[in-house]
Parts: structure tokens; sequence; C-alpha cells
């Protein structure tokens, strides 16, 4: 059947005038879903008796079960959602004094392979929808009761090898009809595919481009993300500029830092040589260690030294708190997983 939440509201009323009902109903059906965020269509109480029939003989509305749920001691909540096909991704919550903010996963598994990430560890299953997508948020705010205000796309998976389902998910979450975050709360993250840098430059959509980029030359790039044997740094880096050309948009650029790795001046140095008189912005991310990484994190004595050289020499950079490393909720840790397997 049918996910209601693959589609977004032209979509939608395209889909209610087949059925022979009046376009305007997928405003009230938006509403149902994505304000006061039913799980049944019987919900739906302004709907007649027999259009309700009609959704519920043709879509599905797509409710997650919580598989499970881990508070972090800083108040990071990672869910472990049963996506209802026998599969699991993690989504995590983040709170900050500016609001709640929550991390989707784009795919189930990843084909990236970075080497400090565990999501790519057991390998890539399949794409999640935009509905799933859109779920994840959902999901979250039923169970805590709360609206969320920022959505990044950094959780399980690449989101620009998913990108249909992606920018058509942001659509969703983006619509003012709906739940109706601004694109400039939404933040999309790449490893560097840099086609869909292109594409997305020419999306009219206003949300923040975000490269995981990690280091400096392509030796020791190919070696931490092998898909920099694909797209070089040079072509990368070509990208972002042109992206920044076209869309007037400041890039975040992450870089994870890994003791005795990309952790030292020269490092530094280098990165300030690769984006100096960019429009952007660096986070600088203490390495997470996951099972089997090979990568230390940084000390913290080198990774203010590291900020403030790129500060000194005019990037832009901060260091990103760690939340929810207690329950391996952090940047590179989330994995699908297999209850069972545990
Ligand atoms: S960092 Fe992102 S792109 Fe790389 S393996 Fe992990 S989930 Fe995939």
């Amino acid at each position: 059947m049918k996910n209601i939440k693959d589609y977004n509201i032209e979509d939608l009323k395209q889909e209610l005038i087949k059925l022979g009902e009046k376009s305007y109903r997928a405003e009230q059906i938006f509403k149902w879903i994505y304000i006061d965020n039913v799980t049944s269509f019987d919900d739906m109480t302004n709907l007649s008796l027999d259009l309700r029939e009609k959704l519920k003989n043709n879509f599905s509305l797509c409710i997650f079960k919580i598989l499970r749920k881990q508070v972090s001691k800083d108040g990071t909540i990672k869910y472990l959602f049963d996506v209802l096909d026998g599969n699991s991704i993690e989504t995590v919550l983040m709170k900050y004094h500016h609001g709640y903010s929550l991390c989707v996963s784009t795919q189930i598994g990843c084909k990236m392979g970075c080497k400090f990430c565990a999501s790519t560890g057991i390998g890539f299953e399949r794409n999640l929808s935009s509905g799933e997508i859109v779920e994840e948020l959902l999901a979250v705010e039923r169970d805590e009761k709360i609206k969320i205000s920022n959505v990044v796309f950094m959780g399980i998976g690449e989101p620009l090898d998913n990108y249909d389902n992606v920018i058509n998910s942001i659509k969703i979450i983006n619509n003012p009809k709906g739940i109706n975050i601004g694109a400039r709360h939404i933040s999309v993250s790449t490893s560097g595919l840099v086609p869909m840098i292109y594409k997305l430059a020419d999306e009219n959509i206003q949300c923040t481009l975000s490269i995981s980029l990690h280091a400096t030359n392509n030796e020791k790039r190919s070696e931490m993300m092998p898909i920099n044997n694909k797209y070089s740094i040079e072509e990368l880096i070509q990208a972002c500029k042109d992206y920044i050309d076209k869309t007037n948009r400041r890039i975040s650029f992450e870089y994870a830092l890994a003791k005795d790795n990309n952790d030292n001046l020269e490092d530094a140095k280098e990165l300030v040589k690769l984006l100096k008189g960019m429009l952007c912005h660096v986070n600088l991310i203490p390495i997470n260690k996951i099972d089997n990484g090979k990568y230390v994190k940084s000390s913290n004595e080198n990774i203010l030294r590291f900020r403030d050289y790129l500060n000194e020499h005019g990037i832009t950079a901060t260091v990103r708190r760690e939340l929810g490393s207690d329950i391996e909720a952090a940047c590179g840790q989330l994995r699908r997983k297999n209850l069972n397997q545990e």
C-alpha cells in the first residue's frame, strides 16, 4: 500500500483528484498528519466517512514502532525505529537552548564506506522513502510531545545518494501547511557526491549544505573516505565554490579530528589554503571512537590549537559540542541494527 507521507502537497492533490475528491482536501489531510500528528485515518474527523474509507483502502499512514529509546546523560535521545519491513534505523534528538534538533537517517545502511563511521559497517539495504524520513520526525514528536525546530540530514546514509526522496522530504517538512520548518533550519550533509552538489544548487531550496571534508589532500581523504577516489578534493572544492556562486549560501565544512592523522598544524595550514575566500564555516568534530575503528580522538589541546589557527587565518571555525557519545548517538556512531544480534 502507498505511504501517504510520501506525497508532497501538490502530489497529494493529484492523488485525491484521481480518487474523485476535491484537491483542497489535501490541505486538511496535511494538517491532520503534520500538525495534529494523528495515527489513524479515523481521527481525521472533518473528512467524510466515505473519504476516510477511501484513504484507508489506498494508503497507509506508516507509523514507526519504537524498538528502543536511549537517553544520554546530556539529554540527547537516540531512537531505534522499526521501519515496518524488518529493518531498523536510528534517529537522534538533540536539545539545544534554541529548540529541538533532529538528526535523521536517509538510508538503511550506507554504501560510502567512510572509515570512521559505523553506519557503513553492515552494508547497504535500501533507500528510505521521503515518507519514512518524515515519519522519523513525526514519531519523535509524538513520543516526546514536542515540536522539532531543526532537522539535519546527517544520520545513517548518504543523503545525496537518495536525492529525490531527500528533496521531496524537505518539501514536506518545509511546507507551511504542515510541519513548517524553514529551509534555513534544515541542513543536508554529503560525503562529496559532486554531481549531486551541482544538482542541489539548481533546486530553489534555501537549506544549508554541509560537506564532510575531514582531510585536506587526496591521499589522506581517500584513506578516510573512499568516495574521494571517485571525486577528488579539487573537484569537490570547485563544486562548492560553484554552489556558493549560484546560491549565495554559506557552506558548512565538517572536519573530524583524529589524533596524529589530520589534526596537526600542517593540516590546519592546508585547510586554510583550501577554503580561503570561500563563504563557509568549519565545524570541528572530535572524532568518535567506533568498534574496530582505527581513529582516535585528538587531544583537547590539539583541537583548540587547530580551531584557533583557522580563526586567526580568516576561516570561521567552531568545535561541535559532543552530544550523546555515551549512548553511541554522536556523529559517525549510528548504525542499522538487529536487536537479536546484540
Ligand atoms: S559518514 Fe555518512 S556517508 Fe560516510 S559512511 Fe557514514 S553515513 Fe555513509
